[in-house]
Formats: C-alpha cells, sequence, structure tokens
C-alpha cells in the first residue's frame, strides 16, 4: 500500500498548483487522476498575468512550443446592441489551451502522479484515509472539479439544489479556410452579454485554434442559446460558416453561492471542488 501526506484527487490547475505549492516541504505527496495526460477540459483558456505571476510561469519561457495568445483589449456588447472595442498599451491577458496548461503544471508539480485511475471511494482510517483501497492518505484533498467524488463524501450534490453556471463551448484548430473567413482577432476576444443578462458568450481566438462558448446562470434550453449564438455570429461573419457541430459542456460554482462544506475530517476542497469561481466572470 502506497502511503502518503496527501493525495490530491484531480490534476487539473487546483490540485497541481497545491502540489506545486507543496513542492519544497517535507510532504510526500501525490496526484491521483481518472485521465492520462495531456488532456482537455472545458474551458475559455482565459489567464491573467497575475495568475501567471503567482504560479511562477514565465510567459516567454511558457510560450516556447505551446500556445500563448496576448490580449490587448476586448470587444464587448449585448446580443444585437452597439460594439464596443476597447484597447489597451499593454498586454492586459493571456490565452492558453487547456490540454498544454494542464500538463505542464502537471508535469512541474513535483508530485507523484497516479493518472489513469479513477477515484472508487474512500475510508477513514486510524492515520486518515485510504482511497481506492490501497492508497493512505493523512490528508486527502478534492480537487476534482465541480463534480469531483471527493466532494460528494462531503455531501456536496452537484446538479441537485445548487445553482451553477453552465456552458458549452467548442475549441478547435481552423483549417486555411477558415482563417480566411474568421474576422475575430486573437489580441482582441469578443464578449456577448445575453439580451437577458443571464449569461454571456465569447469568441476567443488563439492563434490558429478558435474558442466559441457560452454560459448561464439557468441550464433549460441551453442548447438553443449555444445555436442562437453560433448563428448570430456566422450571420455576422465574426467566425467561420462551418465549425465542427459538437459543443462539450460543463458546469462551476460561482463562490458567493457555493455552500459546500471545504473541510472535515482530513479532507479538503479546492479549485471547482469548493465552487471557488470568481462572481462576475467565473
Ligand atoms: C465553458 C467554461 C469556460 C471557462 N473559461 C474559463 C476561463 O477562460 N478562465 C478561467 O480562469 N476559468 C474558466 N473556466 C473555469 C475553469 O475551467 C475552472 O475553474 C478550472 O478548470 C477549475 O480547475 P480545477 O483544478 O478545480 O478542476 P478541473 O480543471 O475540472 O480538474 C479536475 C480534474 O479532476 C479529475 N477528476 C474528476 N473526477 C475524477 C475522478 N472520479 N477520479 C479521478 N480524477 C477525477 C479530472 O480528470 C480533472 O483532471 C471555465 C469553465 C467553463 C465550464
Amino acid at each position: 500500500m502506497a502511503d502518503f501526506d496527501v493525495l490530491i484527487v484531480g490534476g487539473g490547475p487546483a490540485g497541481t498548483s497545491l502540489a506545486w505549492k507543496l513542492r519544497d516541504s517535507d510532504l510526500s505527496v501525490a496526484i491521483l487522476d481518472k485521465a492520462t495526460f495531456p488532456r482537455d477540459k472545458v474551458c475559455a483558456g482565459w489567464v491573467t498575468p497575475a495568475v501567471l505571476e503567482e504560479l511562477g510561469i514565465d510567459p516567454a519561457a511558457y510560450a516556447e512550443g505551446r500556445t500563448l495568445q496576448p490580449i490587448a483589449g476586448f470587444r464587448i456588447s449585448q446580443m444585437g446592441g452597439r460594439e464596443v472595442e476597447t484597447r489597451y498599451a499593454d498586454i492586459v491577458s493571456y490565452g492558453i489551451r487547456r490540454c498544454e496548461f494542464d500538463d505542464y503544471l502537471l508535469r512541474r508539480s513535483g508530485a507523484e502522479l497516479l493518472l489513469g485511475q479513477k477515484f472508487q471511494g474512500m475510508e477513514q482510517t486510524d492515520a486518515g484515509w485510504r482511497v481506492n483501497g490501497t492508497i493512505g492518505a493523512r490528508l486527502v484533498v478534492g480537487a476534482g472539479g465541480h463534480f469531483c467524488p471527493v466532494a460528494r463524501t462531503l455531501g456536496a450534490r452537484p446538479g441537485s439544489g445548487e445553482i451553477a453556471v453552465t456552458a458549452q463551448e467548442i475549441e478547435f484548430e481552423m483549417t486555411p479556410e477558415q482563417l480566411a473567413e474568421c474576422r475575430a482577432a486573437g489580441e482582441i476576444p469578443e464578449l456577448y452579454f445575453t439580451r437577458d443578462l443571464v449569461g454571456y458568450g465569447w469568441v476567443f481566438r488563439k492563434g490558429n485554434f478558435l474558442n466559441i462558448g457560452l454560459g448561464r446562470e439557468d441550464s433549460p434550453r441551453l442548447s438553443e442559446h449555444v445555436a442562437e449564438f453560433v448563428q448570430y455570429l456566422q450571420q455576422r461573419g465574426r467566425i467561420p460558416a462551418n465549425i465542427p457541430g459538437k459543443f462539450q459542456g460543463h458546469a462551476y460554482l460561482l463562490y458567493p453561492r457555493a455552500r459546500r462544506d471545504l473541510l472535515r475530517d482530513q479532507v479538503l476542497l479546492i479549485g471547482d471542488a469548493a465552487g471557488l469561481a470568481y462572481a462576475n466572470s467565473g
């Protein structure tokens, strides 16, 4: 049986950032994830310079062999309304691709990696917990995202009684024909607030990759809202006429609305598992 001081369930940014922060402690740290990496995550991939600084990431070094789209402004409107473009003198944000970013954070985390292993359950022991029947840990950290199975053991019930933002998104590499048609510019992401102001859509180009999505605080008819949004963008020539049809869905809790227990009996929740998304932007 393997024993660790800290077992982190989930190798997304929350779990890998914690492991990285603990890298110089004397604690033994492992990350368990059901996925093998690189893996993708439904996300627009917008990170601020403050995030990179906090994570000790040098933008120039990160950009070697990876997508790092500098952002110098925004194009903002309410759907159907006037569009306002704001440009700044400096870089105000970056666009990353989660398949690259998460893999980068995972590999440098310093933790022992237990990948391709789904969390099956945990039982209490004298020293802490035993996960999946064989992995001992003094502290179990739930970093498995919105549907984190560790959060469920603390009583969270994702999907029932929680007010979550639900979103659908697509990210794909454009063909030469799509590139020629696409009027969205990488350094100016586009944000479109819905007419009822219950959510917003975005068009975010990162080099040759295009990310389109829409999220709302109510989930009924989300697919219809997304289809209307795509049609709206295509009619205005912002995105190519032909895009892959399969949008992926996901959800997250906004911190002011999150009601999950975060710490109990040597179990801690972090990241989306804890419902820590920023209220204004997600
Ligand atoms: C459409 C959309 C757009 C977004 N855009 C942005 C954005 O532009 N910028 C931004 O900062 N945030 C954005 N977010 C939010 C952001 O994606 C999340 O806040 C972030 O991914 C949370 O990181 P995390 O590490 O907590 O969880 P995750 O990134 O979800 O990672 C969880 C990990 O846990 C693993 N896992 C899950 N279940 C199990 C299990 N049973 N066993 C083992 N492993 C498991 C998964 O494989 C995964 O690797 C967006 C979210 C959505 C839905």
